[in-house]
Order: C-alpha cells, then sequence, then structure tokens
C-alpha cells in the first residue's frame, strides 16, 4: 500500500521508553514528571466528576478555563485576548499543533522549522501538502541565526515555527530575537506557530518573551501551550491555542472535527486551580531550576560535559569524552549496559551536525535524579 509518510515510524519518545522498561532502566528519555501535580488539582477532577460534568465541553473549551487563559495572558504579557474567540482548548498540545498547521498550509507551502525539531512537526506539515524547510540550530548555544533564517524565506513560505523554550536543547528567545523576527516577517504574509509549552520553565532570572507579548508578531501567529508540562499532568493531554480571531477561527474548523472538544473535568478542575494558585506557574522556574541544579551537579563527578540549560525539564549533555558511538547507539548501550535512559539528539535533525549529544529529562524525583547519577558517574 501506498504510505502518506513513508520516512515516520515509531517515535523516539516511545521506542526510548518502551526499551527503558524492557531493561528495567531508569527512564530520564520521554519527558514526563515520575511526581504527581498538585493534590488540589487531582483531587478537584474527582469532585467534578461526581458533580456530573462528564458530558462534551464546548467545542472552543470550558468558557471558565479560556477566561483564566485570557487573565493569565494578560498578566504575564501584557496582551489582552479575547476569551471568547481567541482561545482554544485542545487535547494537548500535540493537538494545537496539528490544528494550527492543517488550518493554513496548503499543497507545495514551505514551512521553516529549526533543528533539533520537535517531532511532531513535520508530519502535520507533509500530510497537508506542505514542505518542511529544516534550518539547523548550531551546538553549543542553539540559537537563531537570523541571516540563516532570512536567506531560507521565499514566496512560499507559509510559517515558521518557532519553539521556545526548545525542546530538546533548552535554548531560549531573547526581546531582541522577537525583534529580528519581527522585521524578516514585517511585510510578508508569513505566519508563526509558537510551541511556548515550556514558557514556565525559564532558569537563572530570565525571562520567558512569548509571541503573546510581542503586539506585532501575535498579530500573526497561533502560540500553543500544555497544561501537560506546567501542572505535571502530561497524561491529561489538555492543551490551548492563542491567537487573532481569524486565525483562531480558521484553527477551530479543524478542531471541531479532529477531537471536537476535550475532557470536561479536568477542564474544569484547571480552571479553578489557574484561578486560586497562580503561584503555581509563578513557583514552577524555581522547582524546576533546583531540580536542573541538583541533577548537575550529581552528575558533575562524570565524563559528560555539559552547559546548563536555558529552560526546559531537560539537560542536552556531551558524551564525546565516554564513546564516540552514534548517540543512537549511544542511547541503546547507556539503557543495556548503565540501566539509564536518554534521548539522542540527532533523531530531530534532517542533516545532524557532527555532535555526541543526549538529551536527560530531570522532571524527576530527587530520589530517582540521585540513582541515575549514581549510574551515570560510575560510567
Ligand atoms: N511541543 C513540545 C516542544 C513538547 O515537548 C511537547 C511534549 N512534550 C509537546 C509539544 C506536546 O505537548 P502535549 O503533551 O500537551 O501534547
Ligand atoms: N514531549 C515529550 C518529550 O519531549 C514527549 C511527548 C511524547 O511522548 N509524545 O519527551
Amino acid at each position: 500500500p501506498t504510505t502518506k509518510l513513508p520516512k515516520v515510524g515509531t517515535t523516539i519518545f516511545t521506542v526510548m521508553s518502551q526499551m527503558a522498561a524492557e531493561h528495567n532502566a531508569i527512564n530520564l528519555s520521554q519527558g514526563f514528571p515520575d511526581f504527581d501535580g498538585p493534590k488540589k488539582l487531582l483531587d478537584s477532577v474527582g469532585h467534578y466528576i461526581a458533580q456530573g460534568a462528564n458530558q462534551y465541553a464546548p467545542m472552543t473549551g470550558m468558557p471558565v478555563l479560556r477566561e483564566e487563559i485570557a487573565r493569565k495572558v494578560a498578566a504575564l504579557y501584557g496582551t489582552t485576548v479575547s476569551a471568547e474567540t481567541e482561545i482554544t482548548v485542545t487535547s494537548g498540545a500535540t493537538e494545537a499543533l496539528f490544528a494550527a498547521i492543517s488550518a493554513v498550509v496548503q499543497q507545495g507551502d514551505e514551512v521553516i522549522v529549526f533543528d533539533p525539531a520537535y517531532d511532531s512537526y513535520e508530519p502535520a506539515i507533509e500530510l497537508n501538502g506542505g514542505i518542511a524547510v529544516h534550518l539547523q540550530l548550531q551546538p553549543p548555544g542553539f540559537h537563531i541565526d537570523w541571516q540563516h533564517l532570512k536567506d531560507a524565506i521565499t514566496a512560499r513560505t507559509r510559517m515558521i515555527i518557532i519553539n521556545t523554550p526548545h525542546n530538546p536543547t533548552g535554548s531560549i528567545l531573547s526581546a531582541q530575537d522577537l525583534e529580528q523576527l519581527a522585521e524578516l516577517v514585517r511585510d510578508t504574509d508569513i505566519l508563526l506557530l509558537g510551541d511556548e509549552v515550556y514558557e514556565h520553565i525559564v532558569f537563572d532570572g530570565q525571562k520567558h518573551h512569548s509571541l503573546l507579548g510581542h503586539s506585532e508578531l501575535y498579530q500573526r501567529s497561533f502560540v500553543v501551550s500544555s497544561f501537560g508540562k506546567t501542572y505535571h499532568t502530561t497524561g491529561w493531554k489538555i492543551g490551548y491555542c492563542v491567537a487573532p480571531a481569524i486565525l483562531s477561527a480558521e484553527l477551530r474548523k479543524v478542531h471541531q472535527y479532529l477531537t471536537f472538544s476535550t475532557s470536561t473535568p479536568m477542564q474544569l478542575a484547571l480552571a479553578d486551580i489557574m484561578r486560586d494558585e497562580p503561584s503555581h506557574y509563578h513557583d514552577l522556574p524555581d522547582f524546576y531550576q533546583r531540580k536542573r541544579d541538583l541533577f548537575n551537579t550529581l552528575i558533575k563527578p562524570s565524563k559528560f560535559s555539559f552547559t546548563p540549560g536555558e529552560g526546559t525539564y531537560f539537560q542536552l549533555v556531551d558524551y564525546s569524552a565516554i564513546s564516540d558511538m552514534s548517540d543512537v547507539a549511544f542511547c541503546q548501550w547507556l539503557i543495556k549496559e548503565v540501566g539509564v535512559a536518554a534521548i539522542p539528539v540527532s533523531v530531530f535533525c534532517q542533516a545532524p551536525p557532527d555532535m555526541k549529544l543526549v538529551r536527560f529529562c530531570f522532571a524527576k524525583d530527587d530520589a530517582t535524579l540521585k540513582q541515575a547519577a549514581e549510574r551515570l558517574i560510575a560510567i
């Protein structure tokens, strides 16, 4: 049979988590916490289920949740967005990304992605007849080279996908970067897709610069976030997209036939915690910075070298002092021989540069991080 996605196999996150389970390795590969979200949030879902909030949510999301998202966007990024026309609740950021791409990418359109690129972008582009144009971010900093981007823009460029904080490298965009971006897209029809699922996980006193906070860029943007990252509930698969009304209307046409709507009791519980405890996301940078620093301190005596990430709950490490295996082979070896699972970085690149880097997820209990580090320093 013909296949629409000839290059696509099983996602690396599933492959590595499965392999970790088979070999009983500590799983620092797929990005998910091994601890629960706030107890109040979990209890609240049970409460809403018992109350009978068990039927379809409105297609665009529960109004109370959209209102809390609008309030947060105003408080953090200084932008007034309409809960009614500019916010859509989706089944995870994955759905929001897919819906945004499907809503606007047509046959032959070019979409620029920065490698290493999160693996759901390209299949979504290709299924819609688009062409992913890959620009490689260079180690060690993995920041965007704006001249490189300028050179890649053509008359067929429909969209640029901006992921900040960036998975898997942990790099972030600065306010100056957003200005460079604005200059490049001004007077074009290029749309932006901001994957900002780690918006609350930025370290060392730095700030997350959201497309939502840049009034000129926001006019051409879909901005996506995920409650899975913010509330340690990746299994709930609730996210959202904020976009100007005209773009949201197009996104909703796709969303309503992709999933129609997403889990009602969870949306209600998330609305409550957003309203009652904004401190949760204000505390998240410190919470994860402590984990990053703990993990990095623990693996310092190892042969891995690294620069602390600027954001996300991932740490890239260079293993060239340990092995000259490919990163995929190294990750397999690491699971089987060392008992720790990581994610190879080259799989997110169309033309990987010469680098020996793997990604560890430090969204784990301190005890898990300690146990993993003991194994890693023994190599
Ligand atoms: N984008 C990035 C960069 C991610 O890391 C992830 C998930 N880890 C997603 C999108 C998908 O988020 P969700 O689980 O809410 O679908
Ligand atoms: N985004 C998560 C990661 O980067 C994985 C999500 C998934 O498994 N699809 O590890």
